[in-house]
C-alpha cells in the first residue's frame, strides 16, 4: 500500500478510549476499533463507523484494513519488560531549560569566571570540607569575585550554573540565575542507571564520595519538580536512593517519583537531619580521629 502510516500511541489507553465511545469491538485475539487516520478522513460524515484497526490483545501493535495504518506501541522503544505509566503530565515533549544567551548571566559568561582563587578555595577547604582543596577542579567549580561558581552538565553538555556566596553577611547563600524550570544538578558518570537524590549542589558532591557507585541529583530544593522528574526519567535510572535531610521529605519525593517511574527501586536513607555533607564531614573527621592511634 503507498504511503502507509506508522504511528506510536499507548495502545491500551486507545481501546480504552474507544470502549468508553463505542467505537470497539471486542474479538478472540484482538479489538478491533475506529482508526484515528480513517476518522480524520471521514471527519464530515457523522455516521462513519467502519471498525477497521486491529489491535492485538497484548497491546503491542495495530493494523488498519482500510487505509494501512500501522500503530505500535509507544513503549516498545524503551522497554518491551515493563508496561510504563501514562504520566498525568505530558513529559514526551520535554525540553531541556539552559540558562538563555540574553542578560547578564548567560551561560557564556561561565568562560569568564576564574579557574582560582584563593579566597574561594579557601572557603571551601575551611568552611565546608578540607577534601574540596582537590575536590573542586573536579566537579569544575569556577569563581566569580571570590564566590565559588557550581557548572551544571546535562548529558555532558553545560546548561547552567549556580553560585554560592560566601560572604558570610549576605542574607542570600546561593544564587541562581532564572531560567523558565530549575534545573537539578547532576554529577553525571557515563550511562550509569543508579542515583542518588539529594537537596544541593555540595549534598550532591558528598554523595558522590559516599555513594561512589551513583549518579547524585540535587532538586535544589525540598520538592522534586515536574520537569526534574521528566530529566530524570531521560536516564531510564533502575535505581534510585532518596537521601533528603528529613526522612520525610525524601518519603514525599519518593511518593511523588512513583507516579511517573514505576520501573526502578526507589529506597530511602532515613535522616535525623543531618544533611548528606554533614555526615561526609562527620565521617571524615572520625577517620581523620581514628588515624592519629594508628
Ligand atoms: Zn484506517
Amino acid at each position: 500500500m503507498a504511503n502507509q502510516k506508522v504511528m506510536s500511541m499507548d495502545l491500551e489507553r486507545y481501546v480504552t478510549e474507544m470502549r468508553r465511545l463505542g467505537y470497539c469491538r471486542e474479538k478472540r485475539t484482538d479489538y478491533v476499533c475506529m482508526c484515528p487516520e480513517c476518522k480524520a478522513r471521514h471527519k464530515n460524515d457523522p455516521t462513519y463507523r467502519n471498525l477497521k484497526l486491529y489491535i492485538d490483545k497484548d497491546m503491542q501493535y495495530g493494523h488498519c484494513f482500510v487505509c494501512g495504518l500501522v500503530v505500535l506501541s509507544d513503549d516498545q522503544s524503551i522497554n518491551t519488560q515493563v508496561k510504563r505509566i501514562e504520566p498525568k503530565v505530558d513529559m514526551n515533549n520535554w525540553q531541556i531549560c539552559k540558562l538563555g544567551s540574553e542578560g547578564y548571566w548567560t551561560l557564556d559568561r561561565w568562560n569568564e569566571f576564574d579557574e582560582d582563587d584563593e579566597e574561594g578555595i579557601n572557603y571551601l577547604t575551611h568552611k565546608r570540607l578540607y577534601i574540596y582543596r582537590k575536590l573542586y577542579k573536579l566537579v569544575g567549580i569556577k569563581f566569580k569575585d571570590h564566590n565559588p561558581v557550581v557548572p551544571f552538565y546535562y548529558k555532558g553538555q553545560l546548561v547552567y550554573y549556580q553560585m554560592r556566596i560566601i560572604d558570610p553577611n549576605s542574607k542570600m547563600k546561593y544564587y541562581s540565575p532564572h531560567t523558565e524550570h530549575k534545573n537539578p544538578y547532576i554529577l553525571e558518570s557515563g550511562e550509569n542507571k543508579k542515583f542518588v537524590i539529594c537537596e544541593g549542589t555540595f549534598d550532591a558532591i558528598a554523595c558522590k564520595i559516599l555513594y561512589p557507585d551513583r549518579t547524585p541529583f540535587a532538586v535544589l530544593g525540598s520538592d522534586i519538580t515536574d520537569y526534574q522528574i521528566a530529566m530524570l526519567r531521560t536516564y531510564c535510572p533502575e535505581d534510585i536512593l532518596i537521601y533528603m535531610d528529613k526522612t520525610e521529605i525524601s518519603r514525599r519525593i519518593k511518593d511523588r517519583i512513583m507516579e511517573y517511574i514505576n520501573y526502578a527501586d526507589i529506597n530511602i536513607n532515613p535522616s535525623d537531619g543531618t544533611d548528606p555533607e554533614e555526615f561526609l564531614k562527620h565521617k571524615l573527621v572520625m577517620q581523620a580521629e581514628e588515624s592519629e592511634y594508628d
